[in-house]
């Protein structure tokens, strides 16, 4: 191995050179750092309030490509000019769910006051891994908040993590080791070849599937249950799939229940689940990755009915409490759970009687990541900010918006709503007379497309019954009715500029 670094740029300062002229990465100017800092805001500010201006999305050019391929730079840049470059490559191109008339996939829009919050937890950088400081104590605050709005006793505790398939993750592995407590330690050897099997409805987002993976179950010991024409898991097959692994000597371990299927926003019958798990002895999982967020509105939270009976959530505040990305938040009844599979010893982490590590949770220890970001204090902000009551009036706005598209898709004969809308998503195609089959699919796949590069809107797509269907999941701030109307009038304009070969 050769010692010189590998882009082969020899340091020429020696160690006294160095000792001689200590410096920090802090801006030589902290005037004209402060300067470019106002400067930021008030170009983000602008941004955000005009964005309904500007179109949805925009394919990076090829100057932008150029850009994004530039080797690593050895020397420094000036920040203004990395600044313009951020201006010229970065913002323009986007994915877009900032947006109004965003509602691909399950995005979430973020808030101005969210976006500080993370510019106050970057600027103290503080850590959120352990020790008697306001980080931890927000977090366990934030967590306590939602532990009670589920209805669950003080045992029970969580984290906030990156994203809902962490949070899956973390519950799953929870379940795992509560479940199979040998597993921790022998692992897959443990099982005597008995396989443990979890269950869920054939409507479950494939971040389980990566968990179950990951966590060296096998992922084809997750059993698909098959749902009723609502997308809703069918409880008595359910109990049908347990009774027959168990007759043939496998292990249940968990059911999972949706609050918010990723295709139609379906919700299974989250009380008739926690009956099933309670007799049979398994762990209850929620993966409520946006639905869990009707727990804040007194419309909709009876939806949630059972949850309180769950042994671990999963949901996301990214997603409908519409926090900027990234945070996720898991759940458990009994927060030892989380301890038991996530906290391994470790001297260098050993608590005090005082000082830095004599209090606060060790966040670090149950979950994945030792290091973390200081995520509670955007989610703790934006809920002072807006109060939990207008959350769930922003969410029953979403849902109001859901059927007022959907009403305008049934008002229109050449649309044809492709799926119930129980929520918040709605699945839909252009679906003129004479069209059908794999043409009626080429059709409003070109339809999705051309709407996102002329960046009018971003529906995404998903395939309900073999069949292509253009999908809007409405968790968007910052959508109007008129902003549905620009959609449906572009979906109908477009799709019969297909139809005529245009
Ligand atoms: C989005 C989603 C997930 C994954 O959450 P991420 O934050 O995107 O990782 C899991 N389950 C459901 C139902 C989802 O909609």
């Amino acid at each position: 191995m050769s010692s010189a670094p590998p882009h082969g740029h020899a340091s020429t300062a020696d160690a006294t050179d160095l000792l001689t002229r200590e410096r920090s990465l802090d801006p030589e100017s902290w005037d004209a750092m402060r300067a470019l800092g106002h400067r930021m805001i008030d170009d983000v500010m602008t941004y955000l309030a005009s964005i309904g201006d500007r179109p949805v999305w925009q394919k990076p050019t090829a100057s932008a490509m150029k850009a994004y391929a530039a080797p690593l730079p050895i020397g420094p840049t000036s920040p203004d000019r990395i600044y313009d470059e951020y201006l010229e490559h970065v913002l323009p191109h986007a994915i877009g769910n900032a947006h109004p008339r965003f509602w691909g996939w399950v995005t979430g829009t973020g808030t101005p006051m969210g976006m500080l919050a993370d510019l106050l937890a970057s600027g103290a950088n503080m850590h959120a891994a352990f020790g008697d400081q306001s980080a931890t104590h927000l977090e366990r605050q934030v967590i306590g908040w939602f532990t009670t709005l589920f209805g669950w006793p003080a045992t029970a505790g969580g984290l906030l993590v990156s994203s809902g398939s962490t949070a899956n993750l973390t519950a799953l592995t929870a379940a795992r080791d509560a479940m199979v407590p040998e597993f921790i330690d022998d692992g897959a050897g443990s099982t005597n070849g008995a396989p443990r099997v979890v269950y869920a409805s054939n409507e479950v987002h494939n971040s389980v599937d990566k968990a179950i993976g990951i966590i060296g179950l096998g992922r084809r010991q997750l059993r698909r249950v098959e749902t009723d024409d609502q997308y809703r898991i069918v409880p008595a097959a359910l109990e049908r799939a347990i009774a027959e692994d168990r007759a043939a000597g496998r292990r249940p371990i968990c059911i999972i229940g949706t609050a918010g299927t990723v295709n139609t926003g379906a919700i299974d019958d989250l009380d008739a689940l926690a009956r099933i798990a309670r007799r049979e002895r398994l762990w209850f999982h929620v993966d409520g990755a946006f639905g869990a967020s009707l727990i804040v509105s007194s419309r909709f939270r009876h939806l949630l009915n059972g949850i309180e009976h769950a042994d671990s959530i999963a949901f996301d505040f990214h997603k409908w409490f519409y926090v900027p990305y990234d945070v996720g938040c898991v759940l458990v009844r009994d927060q030892a759970t989380l301890q038991a599979s996530f906290s391994p010893p470790a001297s260098y982490l050993a608590k005090l009687d005082r000082g830095i590590v004599g209090g606060g949770v060790s966040y670090g220890g149950l979950g994945a990541d030792l290091s973390r970001r200081f995520r509670a204090l955007k989610v703790w902000m934006s809920l002072k900010e807006h109060g939990a009551d207008r959350y769930g009036e922003q969410i029953d706005q979403n849902v109001a918006q859901a059927q007022y598209l959907a009403g305008l898709i049934e008002r229109e004969p050449e649309l044809e709503l492709a799926a119930p809308v129980p929520l918040n998503v709605v699945c839909f195609r252009f679906a003129p007379t004479g069209v059908d089959g794999e043409a009626k699919d080429a059709l409003n796949r070109e339809i999705l497309m051309r709407l996102q590069e002329r960046g009018i809107a971003a529906p995404s797509s998903t395939v309900l019954g073999g069949r292509f269907a253009i999908r809007a999941a409405i968790t968007n701030h910052r959508s109007t009715r008129a902003d549905f109307d620009v959609l449906v009038g572009a979906v109908l304009d477009i799709g019969h500029e297909v139809v005529a070969g245009l």
